[in-house]
């Protein structure tokens, strides 16, 4: 029998830096860190081939003192957890005291510290865990590490190491998250010698996530700040025209570390839901502040995920705050003229410098105008400059007037009073058979007729579904639709959520389906037309979707299928029944699929355009 022996320190540290430090970026975020929590207003990195060579971090923060050296590379030594009571109330982004003794075991540290109130600065080198005597050291105050020959003496994860650029993309990653989590902290980062980020302190996060991610943001970022209990909410999230193909853009900073979490990444993209096209990001820097007994950090050995104490009241909390910005910003653009000057974005607990012009950024000074929805690169016609022809779009009207009993549009109806144009009579047009022009007592509104019914038709169908079971209709003879072998399994896979849409389907053998039923509502439309347009929008949803999210998908595809289409010619009164009908739906400025619905030229607008103004 092998007896059981304690690992030697030295290997420990070694497994420890297998969790740590995967790779050159994980040396820099740990280092930075320490930057960060000695209180230094000043970082410059710099790297050498993607980091492999050298990695040098030097701060001008707090330092360490001469007999601190040796045991800032002992393992599970730390300056920031005096009583084991502080591991529920950390402030600090280090506390685990693993960093700089996983890092020492993996390649040779220099570190050298010059701590305030110490007469003379020291150093020490730890090279693959041999320390050296700590040596007097005469340099500038704060803290200068570096990083050579990294895993030298762990081949498997030295041979494991990308490209440069791909190191460097991790190691620039990284400094982006310090960078946007302290707005306050000058940094720089050089790489082989060429600066690549100089960001002064008094680069806002505005001006930062520009820099980072592109000009075309700077006018897209609305701002979010809320309250709740202890918990605060604060950042920029960018309209939904600057969406992206994935959720990189997604930045949660928690007490100031960044954290990935599946909960809050799920209500921010909830809180855009049917304003992004299916399999599209959202973008948003968001900031929350909340006692730190409120969430677990100690889960993760770089703490990239946490566990909260309440993470539905937190995701209800982000989804609601997010919602109403979006909307608010949505109604008031087109109401309001451009802001002058942006507000001022609290975030850090830290003071907040006034924003002024990048050194490396262009045009950054100009104000920013509203954030116009409506204005995406979508809108399929020319646009000269789209932020001064249109302004803004129709305001959503009030979410809580009751849904009404809507028949497509091929059966007139009445135009109800709600809305607040239709007092007198409305005057529309239809254009090329696609497009409704419609006179408003504030302007001219041009509407995307398939559009506008989609929404409309989405709106209704969730409406009623929430309402209780759809009404169906049986069909007295099943009608048999044939379908791909994997079409035909992903139907019934998912023969319950068709159900509550009103689809009861069973198996007929042979990749035949049978419709046993279809909602009344979309009585016009044939049901196996539905199903096959249903079903081929599963089999590409690929891998299960939540079911809220599956039956909203579900209806957004029954509600494009029955629309009117572009080409289709309408009657008058079909086209003052739609025209009538945008008023009674949440969210009439974008179809389900999140392309505008219609796009709102003000009077002034025009009277500007036309220079009469
Ligand atoms: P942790 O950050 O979890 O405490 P580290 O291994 O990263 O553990 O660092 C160990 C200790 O070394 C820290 O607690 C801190 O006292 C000291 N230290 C490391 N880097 C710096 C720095 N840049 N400035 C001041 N002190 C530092
Ligand atoms: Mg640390």
């Amino acid at each position: 029998m092998p007896r059981i022996r304690l690992l030697e320190n030295d290997v420990v540290n070694k497994i420890a830096a297998g969790e740590v430090i995967e790779r050159p970026g994980s040396v820099v975020k740990e280092l930075l860190e320490n930057a960060v929590d000695a209180g230094a207003t000043r970082i410059q990195v710099d790297v050498e081939q993607g980091g492999t060579e050298l990695i040098r971090i030097v701060d001008n923060g707090s330092g360490i003192e001469p007999d601190d050296l040796p045991l800032a590379f002992a393992s599970h030594a730390t300056s920031k957890l005096k009583h084991p009571d502080d591991l529920w109330a950390i402030r600090s982004m280090g506390f685990r005291g693993e960093a700089l003794a996983s890092i020492g075991s993996v390649a040779k540290v220099t570190l050298q510290s010059w701590a305030a109130g110490v007469a003379q600065g020291a150093e020490i080198v730890d090279d693959g865990g041999k320390l050296s005597p700590v040596r007097p050291w005469s340099g500038q105050p704060g803290t200068r590490i570096e990083v050579r020959n990294l895993f030298f003496n762990v081949p498997a994860r030295r041979k494991f190491l990308r490209t440069t650029g791909t190191e460097m993309g991790h190691i620039t990653e990284a400094f982006t998250r310090i960078a946007l989590g302290f707005p306050h902290i000058h940094l720089k980062l050089t790489h082989n010698g060429r600066q690549v980020y100089d960001i002064p302190p008094s680069a806002t996060l505005a001006d930062r996530i520009v820099l980072f991610f592109g000009e075309d943001l700077r006018d897209k970022l609305l701002t979010v700040e809320k309250s709740h209990s202890a918990i605060k909410l604060s950042g920029l999230i960018a309209d939904p025209s600057a969406d992206r193909g994935n959720a990189r853009l997604q930045y949660i900073f928690l007490n100031g570390r960044c954290i990935r979490d599946r909960t809050l990444a799920h209500a921010i993209q909830e809180a855009y839901h049917g304003l992004l096209m299916t399999g599209r990001y959202a973008i948003a820097f968001l900031f929350i502040e909340m006692p730190p007994d409120q969430v677990d950090v100690n889960v993760h050995p770089t703490k990239a995920e946490v566990r909260f104490r309440d993470s539905q009241a937190l995701h209800h909390f982000v989804l609601t705050t997010l919602r109403e910005q979006l909307r608010h910003s949505d109604l008031t653009a087109s109401m309001k003229a451009p802001p002058t000057s942006t507000s001022p974005l609290p975030l850090r607990p830290s003071p907040i410098p006034a924003m002024q012009p990048l050194a490396r950024g262009s045009g950054v000074s100009s104000p920013p105008s509203i954030p116009a929805w409506g204005t995406s690169a979508r809108v399929p016609w020319e646009k000269p400059s789209p932020q001064e022809v249109w302004s803004g779009i129709v305001p959503a009207a009030d979410s809580s007037v009751p849904p009404v009993a809507l028949p497509t549009t091929k059966q007139p109806s009445p135009a109800p009073p709600d809305d607040p144009d239709s007092e007198k009579p409305v005057r529309a047009l239809q254009l090329h058979n696609a497009y409704l022009v419609v006179e408003t007592d504030q302007g001219m509104l041009v509407i995307d007729q398939h559009a506008l019914h989609e929404r409309i038709l989405y709106e209704e169908l969730k409406a009623r579904m929430l309402a209780g079971p759809l009404e169906v209709q049986r069909l007295l003879i099943p009608e048999p639709v044939d379908l791909p072998p994997e079409q035909a399994a992903t139907a019934l896979e998912h023969q319950e959520a068709l159900a509550k849409l009103g689809l009861e389907v069973q198996d007929f053998g042979h990749g035949t389906i049978l419709v046993m039923t279809y909602p009344t509502f979309l009585a016009k439309h044939a049901p196996a037309k539905l199903l096959r347009r249903v079903v081929e929008h599963l089999t590409q949803a690929g891998k299960a979707p939540a079911p809220e999210v599956l039956l909203n998908d579900m209806l957004a595809v029954m509600a494009c299928h029955a629309a009117v289409k572009a080409g289709d010619p309408l009657g008058e009164e079909e086209i003052a029944a739609l025209v009538a009908r945008r008023g009674l739906v949440a969210d009439t400025h974008h179809c389900p699929h999140g392309r505008p619905t219609s796009l709102f030229f003000s009077k002034h607008e025009l009277e500007r355009q036309f220079q009469r103004v």
